[in-house]
């Protein structure tokens, strides 16, 4: 019997789409090949609905898996046998893949695309789930089963696999325009900006440092949890900006309460001139209301003010310990962690407001002369680069090697 081996992927949400559907597929395929270069493989391509990678090398299953959980769009990839549609074939596979495994219960789930296969999807599962349980001697079990034996029938073809990852589904990354997300080295905005990514929005990413005054230990962090999540959008750029001397002026002239919002404003400002200047049509920011003193309500008002496009916040109703949660699951946690000083806690007053009335907000700001600041804060920003992690590790410099 020759065994031929590939990937199938599954994508969820963009089933769902209408005329466009083709549209979306393509991005995915077009990611997908991003995301696995450096990796063998011949062709990705789509076939009923389904993403099949062809001419892997399946030694390397655990190196796939890793790369295609940071596809966004995908439901799962599983790793698939590709044999003709002939229930022996099937059957025997699906024993010689048990043999290796250690398990104590299993099951067949089994699909058919392939509708003149002699037989229907429960039929297969019963005939391929007893003659696995008659040499197996183990259980099936429907719910929570220790393995589960996939089958799919695929235009004449069948595929059996039981090694699966799953992704984060939602959308192809660069399906759903670009936003500039506010990054701090904290917890909580990479987070926001990985929640965007998942959306499908290519971001552009924005930090802004008080060095000297502080150490350059936040750029470090967010460099760091930049190429964590470069992995999801396989590169994206991120504007350096120097905060300090708005900073001072603000603290020179603002009752120290309302110093938190004012330069929350002024990164707003900053942050919109960016989007402006890249056409870029809206915002990402890390709050959750009520997470902290400064993200009351009232405060979001006061600083969104300054905004002269849509601020998503993705994270506005999560709780604490979902966005650690996530941030685990997406690799940033442990660098989020490290201690810095934010540009903003350096200088947090002792009591900052927490319902800050925004009339007298505006007429604060108003009255400081911040002259040509906010023009000399860009264009003394720096603008990096940041790549794929295991672009980065493997040297790869090119992102044009993947044709559509
Ligand atoms: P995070 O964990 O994202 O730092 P936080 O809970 O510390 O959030 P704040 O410090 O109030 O909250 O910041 C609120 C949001 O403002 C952040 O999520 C981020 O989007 C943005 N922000 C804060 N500090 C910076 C910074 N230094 N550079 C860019 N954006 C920032
Ligand atoms: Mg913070």
């Amino acid at each position: 019997m020759t065994e031929t081996f590939c990937i199938l992927i599954h994508y969820h949400e963009i089933a769902l789409k209408g005329k466009n559907r083709s549209w979306f597929e393509r991005r995915l395929i077009k990611n997908i090949k991003l995301q696995l270069f450096g990796l063998p493989f011949t062709k990705v391509q789509l076939n009923a609905a389904r993403i099949f990678c062809f001419g892997i090398d399946e030694s390397m299953w655990n190196d796939y898996a890793q790369r295609l959980r940071k596809v966004m769009g995908i439901k799962h990839a599983i790793l698939m046998s590709q044999v003709k549609s002939d229930i022996d074939t099937i059957q025997a596979v699906a024993a010689t893949q048990l043999k290796e495994l250690e398990f104590s219960s299993f099951r067949v789930s089994a699909r058919r695309q392939y509708k003149d296969f002699h037989l229907s999807s429960q039929e297969i599962n019963k005939r391929v789930g007893q003659h696995l349980q008659s040499i197996n001697l183990k259980p099936v079990k429907l719910k929570n089963a220790d393995v589960d034996v996939v089958i799919e029938l695929v235009k004449g073809m069948a595929y059996i696999g039981h090694e699966r990852v799953y992704g984060f589904g939602g959308l192809p990354v660069k399906t759903s325009e670009q936003a500039v997300s506010m990054i701090s080295s904290g917890i909580d905005s990479p987070v926001s900006s990985f929640e965007m990514l998942k959306r499908g929005v290519e971001l552009t990413y924005v930090h802004f440092h008080s060095t000297p005054a502080t150490s350059r230990q936040s750029i470090q962090n967010v460099g760091e949890i930049l190429t964590v999540l470069a992995g999801y959008q396989i590169q994206c750029r991120v504007y350096m900006v120097p905060l300090l001397e708005i900073q001072q002026k603000i603290m020179a002239e603002a009752p120290n309460k309302l110093w938190v919002i004012l330069f929350r404003r002024a990164m707003i400002k900053l942050a919109s001139i960016i989007a402006e200047q890249l056409d870029i049509p809206a915002l990402i920011s890390g709050e959750s209301v009520g997470q902290v003193a400064s993200q009351t309500l009232s405060n979001i008002r006061a600083t969104a003010d300054a905004a002269d496009r849509p601020i998503l916040r993705p994270l506005a109703g999560f709780n604490k310990e979902d966005i650690v949660r996530i941030a685990e699951k997406i690799g940033t946690y442990e660098i989020s962690i490290e201690p810095y000083d934010d540009c903003c806690s350096f200088f947090v007053p002792i009591h900052p407001e927490t319902k800050a009335n925004l009339e007298v907000v505006r007429q604060t700001e108003d009255n400081i002369d911040f002259g040509d600041m906010f023009t000399t804060a860009l264009n003394d920003a720096t603008i990096k680069t940041f790549e794929h992690p295991d672009y980065v590790r493997n040297s790869f410099t090119s992102l044009e090697k993947v044709n559509d």
